[in-house]
């Protein structure tokens, strides 16, 4: 049988990347689907591990081939999407395929894949608790971190009943579990 897809979608420090690699590390045949960006790399990050990071010239070739599964701008002037051969080759692979994609990309992706796919939202209690993580973090600026708060409340208002599961990331330990008990359910499904 082919491998499944698994969506993971949140507001940025709502803990996405904790329980991803959680969840990594857990399950066996689970691949990350890396991305195409035209961000630029960040700290240690490296082509073809994080994201594939591409100039905005080579991402609209891209697209205009045809290339995506999906793509959005995320933040103004930066593009992502994710793109349909390294799906494709996981999957030929007889991997599991993990997907970080924004609220509209989780979307999109799931109406793709249908039952094939579980999709994730993944909050946090409050704003008061992401703007706390944020700044613990210390990955962004003040500002920055404003920008990604504005744009969280949209992110949660926007997901209400858009995706299959929703876990709130409050105490982590309990959210690892409760994320693994999800995957491990829906990966044992026919
Ligand atoms: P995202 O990928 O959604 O931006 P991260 O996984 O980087 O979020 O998490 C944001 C920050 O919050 C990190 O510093 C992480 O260690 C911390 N964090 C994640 N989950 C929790 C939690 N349940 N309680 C406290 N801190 C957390
Ligand atoms: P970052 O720049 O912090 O790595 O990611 C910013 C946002 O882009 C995150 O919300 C992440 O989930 C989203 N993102 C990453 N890759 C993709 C993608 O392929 N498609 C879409 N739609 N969003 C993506």
């Amino acid at each position: 049988m082919k491998g499944k897809l698994l969506i993971f979608s949140a507001p940025s420090g709502s803990g996405k990347t904790t329980l991803l690699n959680h969840v990594m590390a857990n399950i066996p045949k689970m691949a990350f689907s890396v991305s195409a960006t035209t961000r630029a790399p960040r700290g240690e990050e490296v082509n073809g591990r994080e994201y594939y990071f591409l100039s905005m010239d080579e991402f609209k070739q891209r697209v205009e081939n045809g290339e995506f599964l999906e793509w959005e701008e995320v933040y103004p002037g930066r593009c992502y999407g994710t793109l349909l051969s390294v799906v494709e080759q996981m999957q030929d692979d007889g991997k599991h395929v993990a997907f970080d994609v924004d609220v509209c990309g989780g979307v999109n992706v799931k109406k793709h894949y249908g039952d094939q796919a579980l999709s994730v939202f993944i909050q946090a209690p409050s704003i008061a608790v992401l703007r706390e993580r944020l700044i613990k973090r210390q990955t962004d600026s003040m500002e920055e971190i404003e920008k990604r708060l504005a744009k969280a409340a949209w992110e949660t208002e926007f997901a209400q009943g858009k995706f299959d599961r929703t876990i709130i990331n409050d105490d982590l330990e309990t959210a690892k579990r409760e994320i693994l008990e999800v995957v491990q359910a829906f990966l044992e499904e026919e």
